[in-house]
């Protein structure tokens, strides 16, 4: 099966079976210095060199949770850009731990513009809430305008850069972010599990000093105390942090980060002037290179999925409820090449071209 899906993505052979090279013990001095100097380097892709870097055993939305937990209290305010199902997933953290907060709700083709803010200036909001690449249809937010937007009414700025991290340009530190959230199955192209989660230093003061939890796993607090040490409160993600060791040297051997990037952005462009090529519509709004969203008229979208999937053994990304029915999603991260593409592109045709025959066929 060649997985074209955002995540878990199709793994790089030299992090596959890592363990079999052996392991260390987690609670020892070499595995805790193995363990730093990862997340330093992961820190310093991220521009997030003077930021305290932790991570965790658990997906993506487990991070996003346990952030909501730790970073937000009673007197806190959020405001959550919703333009998609991670959006609303961040709306529903809020709610469950009794947040209070406003959402700023957009279609799945709408991206956050000034006049979207400007209600909300001045309103008393402690924190923002965005998810930078909208991963249900790829768009990718101005990071520029919600970062002065957060510095004009002095809140906190909390970003998932689950699915951005790796496929476009991500800097912590210039853009003024206060929480960075990733997980391993997304750019990373390591098994999923593991998340990394990175505080601007005034964070981590108002995580310690009024940090108040209701998971006693998550008590960031506990992990801000052991990461000095390379450490976790209890047993981690250790076969994902090897997977991750060997992965940062793979993306050194390439040439490190911006070289990383430039595979991937490469690859999207070279899927999105083909599939135009062919025909194919991709919508115009700013996108993340992590994925691209195509829309299909005359044929439903999921079924398309399935006979890609069933005929091809290739899987792309259907997309949820309603949209589903129109548009699925290409991603581009994971150990897939050009020549992957063209079979892509090629199959998709042909399954889509299979589809219309068989619905001509129903109808007569
Ligand atoms: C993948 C993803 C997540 C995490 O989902 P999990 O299934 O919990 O790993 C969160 N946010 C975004 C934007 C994502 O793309």
């Amino acid at each position: 099966m060649k997985q074209f899906i955002v995540g878990p993505v199709e793994m790089y052979p030299s992090t596959k079976n890592v363990l079999e090279k052996g392991y260390t013990y987690f609670r020892t001095q070499e595995y805790g210095n193995m363990v730093k100097e990862c997340l330093a380097k992961v820190a310093k892709m991220m521009g997030a060199e003077n930021c305290t870097t932790i991570y965790l055993a658990a997906s993506g939305t487990g991070a996003m949770d346990a952030v909501v937990d730790n970073c937000m209290g009673e007197n806190d305010k959020a405001l959550v850009i919703n333009g998609g199902s991670f959006g609303h997933r961040f709306c529903e953290l809020l709610k469950w731990y009794n947040i209070p907060y406003d959402s700023i709700n957009l279609e799945w083709n709408e991206v956050i513009e000034a006049k979207d803010l400007e209600p909300y200036e001045n309103k008393g909001y402690t924190a923002l809430f965005v998810n930078l690449d909208e991963t249900s249809s790829g768009k990718l937010y101005d990071i520029k305008l919600i970062s002065d937007f957060c510095k004009r009414n002095n809140m906190y700025l909390i970003v998932d850069a689950i699915s951005t991290f790796l496929a476009d340009d991500y800097d912590m530190e210039k853009w003024g972010i206060d929480v960075t959230i990733i997980s391993s199955q997304k750019g990373l192209c390591l098994s999923p599990g593991m998340s990394i989660v990175a505080f601007s230093k005034r964070m981590v003061d108002k995580i310690n000093r009024e940090g108040n939890p209701n998971s006693y796993y998550f008590d960031f607090k506990s992990y801000f105390k052991n990461i000095e040490r390379g450490q976790t409160p209890f047993t981690t993600t250790v076969s994902i942090m090897y997977e991750l060791k060997d992965m940062l040297e793979l993306i050194e051997k390439a040439g490190g980060k911006d070289a990383w990037i430039k595979i991937v952005q490469d690859k999207a462009n070279y899927f999105r002037k083909r599939a135009t090529e062919s025909g194919l519509t991709i919508p115009d709004y700013p996108k993340s290179y992590t994925v691209t969203p195509v829309v299909l008229e005359g044929v439903n979208a999921n079924d398309v999925v399935k006979y890609l999937r069933e005929n091809y053994e290739i899987c792309v990304n259907p997309c949820g409820g309603e949209l589903g029915n129109k548009m699925f999603r290409v991603a581009h991260i994971g150990n897939t090449t050009m020549s992957d593409i063209d079979d892509l592109l090629e199959n998709l045709l042909l399954s889509i071209n299979a589809i219309k025959v068989k619905q001509l066929q129903g109808v007569s």
